[in-house]
């Protein structure tokens, strides 16, 4: 056999022994070092692209434009979410994921016209109205969440805004100050607020006050008519300047058009002065009456798009998985965290619409290694207790403290 045969076979028996590894590199065509190119000035640094200072951020930045951002949000999706993923480790916990719990205090009835609300009294919805919910109602409500591992307890209202509401709001700043003194962050969303009421809400020790932009300022006159895209930041401009976090984020499926809307709403908040501490993402329920039921359902690529992309522009912000997540199965659920999202909605309802149970998320994070997120604003100092009890347990265990108290009184 001719050597050159005898190489060949041989480089192919190594090559049929040896295990199967693969290197993948991202250095391409590195030119060779001779003595001639070590003796040449060398090229001046390319500067950075856009993707690469985003990925290599170590603090936030609100200067973007809505090109960049655009840039980041058209990357090929698997290299979008693993830069995101990335950039989520580099600035929190990546097994952290924060468990909130949303209790509506006061349902239905409200004059906008949000047009994917059920609680727009201009929809036929099926949904009945309700009075504001008793501060000793949402007070136990809260301390089941905080039983079941939520370390915030949000309560929404269904109002356009608070005027005229002062018993209303007087009600809502004792919910506030019950829920922070069983260690749970508070945080509340009743539509729009002035400074006064922001700062009420700031005294009584509110964590964070809940106002969406929903989508782009383009799209929003298609979505509300009855108040301005401008009206809603005027209420983030009152909540942050009270020294009340942010929380303000959107809902995918409303009929936009994801390549702009999306980087839009995502533009809007970060250029605000300062980042939303929490940027909740929230996939359309269709609601039987309203003008956004028979949408489109909301493309998973479409979801993780915007989390990886929030991720990269907001580094420090929570991103909250909200409504419908009980539409996605765990392993949508899975890929969204990997690419960035660190927060959920647990418990028996989302508002109106269904949520996922405890017991459900408590299997899910068992599964996944993912822990309860425990932050700076919440002052439990011992690890909460992740134990799934439904609504009606919980009733009737305080049920049979009551009685167990006037026996042994009597
Ligand atoms: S989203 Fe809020 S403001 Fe809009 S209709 Fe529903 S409850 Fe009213």
């Amino acid at each position: 056999m001719e050597f050159a045969t005898l190489g060949r076979s041989v480089a192919r028996k190594a090559a049929r022994q040896a295990p199967s590894l693969r290197y993948y590199s991202i250095v391409h065509d590195v030119p060779r070092t001779t003595a001639a190119s070590l003796s040449q000035t060398p090229p001046p640094p390319q500067p950075q692209s856009v993707f690469d200072r985003a990925l290599n951020a170590t603090g936030p930045r609100n200067d973007w434009t809505k090109e960049e951002i655009s840039e980041i949000h058209q990357r090929p999706l698997m290299e979008l979410a693993f830069a995101a993923g990335t950039v989520h480790r580099r600035f929190h916990k990546p097994s952290a994921v924060q468990l909130c719990t949303l209790m509506n205090i006061k349902t239905g009835g409200c004059t906008e016209d949000c047009s994917y609300c059920a609680q727009s009294s201009r929809y036929k919805t099926n949904l009945e109205a309700t009075k504001l919910s008793t501060v000793d109602s949402v007070i136990e409500a809260a301390k089941i969440a905080k039983a079941n591992g939520s370390n915030r307890f949000c309560m929404g209202a269904a109002w356009r805004d608070m005027r005229g509401r002062k018993r209303g709001l007087k009600n809502i700043v004792e919910m506030v100050k019950g829920v922070r003194g069983l260690g749970m962050e508070a945080c509340v969303t009743l539509g729009m607020v002035d400074k006064e009421q922001a700062k009420e809400l700031k005294e009584a020790g509110l964590t964070a006050y809940n106002h969406n932009l929903d989508t782009s300022r383009e799209h929003y006159p298609n979505i509300i008519t009855t108040r301005t895209y401008d009206e809603r930041l005027q209420t983030l401009e009152n909540v942050r300047e009270a020294g009340i976090h942010v929380c303000s984020g959107g809902i995918l499926g409303l009929g936009e058009t994801p390549q702009t809307d999306h980087v839009g709403l995502i533009y809007t908040l970060a250029t605000l002065p300062g980042h939303p501490e929490s940027f909740p993402v929230n996939k359309l329920v269709p609601i039987k009456g309203t003008p956004m039921f028979g949408q489109e359902p909301v493309k998973l690529e479409d979801m993780v798009r915007v989390i990886a992309t929030a991720r990269l522009v907001m580094p420090k912000t929570i991103i909250r998985i909200a409504a419908g997540r009980v539409t996605m199965p765990e392993s949508e659920q899975m890929l969204c965290f990997m690419a960035g999202a660190n927060a959920i909605f647990t418990g028996e309802k989302m508002l109106t619409t269904d949520c996922n149970g405890w017991d459900e998320d408590k299997a899910m994070f068992d599964r996944w290694g993912l822990s309860p997120m425990q932050t700076e604003a919440s002052k439990i100092v011992e690890e909460p207790k992740f134990e799934a009890r439904s609504f009606d347990e919980m009733r009737h265990q305080s049920l049979k403290d009551q009685q167990n108290s006037v026996s042994a009184s009597a």
